[in-house]
């Protein structure tokens, strides 16, 4: 029996088992695919308080190595049911706990175009960081109108010869600053009030169709990086939890969810803004709620 079983390695949960461990709880960790999150992903951090510059690789690989050294468990194992009293199904096991924190953060939202799943990796890809460096000198397009668009953008257009922004608005979500820099770029080309409406190619991506309101058009490309946010993924806690229509978890606090003892935390909840700073808060707080009512203080 675990005091806590945390679902979801990204910063929301590694805070949490931090918080968690160090108040010598029994902690484990479940995640399905690796650590770190969304966050493993980004270019570099500058907006997270005392830590003027770090890549998102070194952020999570600090955070996972954190709980590591204080003797947290972390298994890569994909949870499938967690019932009312507490069992955690995966895959491979069966866990029983105290407590539970559910802070499985969001996916990438696709496109859902005919093509687009089975050219991942072939010319379509979710983080310009990881394979921006197979489009050296080559042509590429991000699809996206907030940060990760620009952000992404910009790294490429140190990487590959030409550089589509292609956006659905004729304005951006994302920051001026970055903004500006894209516009400075020689090699980059704003698309906007257009929509990707096909992919093209069979065994590779060849190019793309895009439509505005006046017509439609084919553009040749290498890579299309798609940038277009989040979605949650929370469909399997429908039986402990309540969704909100975005699927989002409700929490009236913040912290609990319908279920006396399961605490959400980070992006997979309902929320205004979806920070890194505002995930590791969460953590905290899930944390400490969760350990002061199992310890019926
Ligand atoms: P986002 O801010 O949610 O932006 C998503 C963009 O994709 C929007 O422009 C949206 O357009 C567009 N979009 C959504 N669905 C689409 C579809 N089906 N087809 C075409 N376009 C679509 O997502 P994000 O850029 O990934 O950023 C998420 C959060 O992380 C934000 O809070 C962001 O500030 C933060 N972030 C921060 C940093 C940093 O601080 N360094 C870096 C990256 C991200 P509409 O506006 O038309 O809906």
């Amino acid at each position: 029996m675990y005091d806590l079983i945390i679902i979801g390695a990204g910063p929301a949960g590694l805070t949490s088992a931090i918080y968690a461990l160090r108040a010598n709880k029994k902690v484990l960790i479940l995640e399905a695919k690796n650590y770190g999150g969304q966050i493993i992903d980004a270019n570099l951090i500058e907006n997270y308080p005392g830590i003027p510059k770090i890549s998102g690789f070194d952020f999570a690989t600090n955070l996972y190595n954190q709980v590591k050294d204080l003797g947290g468990i972390i298994k890569l194992e994909k949870v499938i049911k967690v019932s009312e009293d507490k069992i955690v199904t995966t895959k491979e096991n069966e866990y029983q706990a105290k407590a539970i924190i559910i802070s499985t953060g969001v996916d990438k939202r696709k496109l859902n175009l005919p093509k687009e799943d089975e050219l991942i990796g072939k010319g379509i890809s979710y983080c310009a960081t990881c394979d921006g460096n197979f489009y050296r000198n080559k042509i590429v397009a991000v699809v996206g109108g907030g940060n990760t668009a620009l952000e992404d953008a910009l790294y490429l257009s140190n990487i590959s010869t030409k550089v589509y922004l292609i956006h659905r608005r004729d304005s951006f979500k994302g920051d001026d600053k970055t903004l500006e820099l894209l516009k400075n770029k020689d090699n980059v080309e704003f698309i906007l009030k257009s929509s990707v409406i096909e992919i093209l190619g069979n065994e590779k991506l060849d190019g793309i169709k895009i439509k505005n309101e006046q017509e439609e058009k084919e553009i040749t490309v290498d890579g299309l990086f798609i940038a277009i946010g989040q979605e949650p993924k929370n469909e399997i806690f429908k039986n402990i939890v309540a969704l909100d229509d975005q699927g989002y978890i409700e929490s009236n606090d913040g912290v609990h969810t319908k279920t006396k003892g399961i605490y959400v935390a980070g992006d997979a909840r309902c929320k205004e803004i979806r920070q890194l700073t505002t995930a590791v808060s969460d953590g905290c707080v899930a944390a400490m709620t969760a350990i002061k009512e199992m310890e019926g203080k």
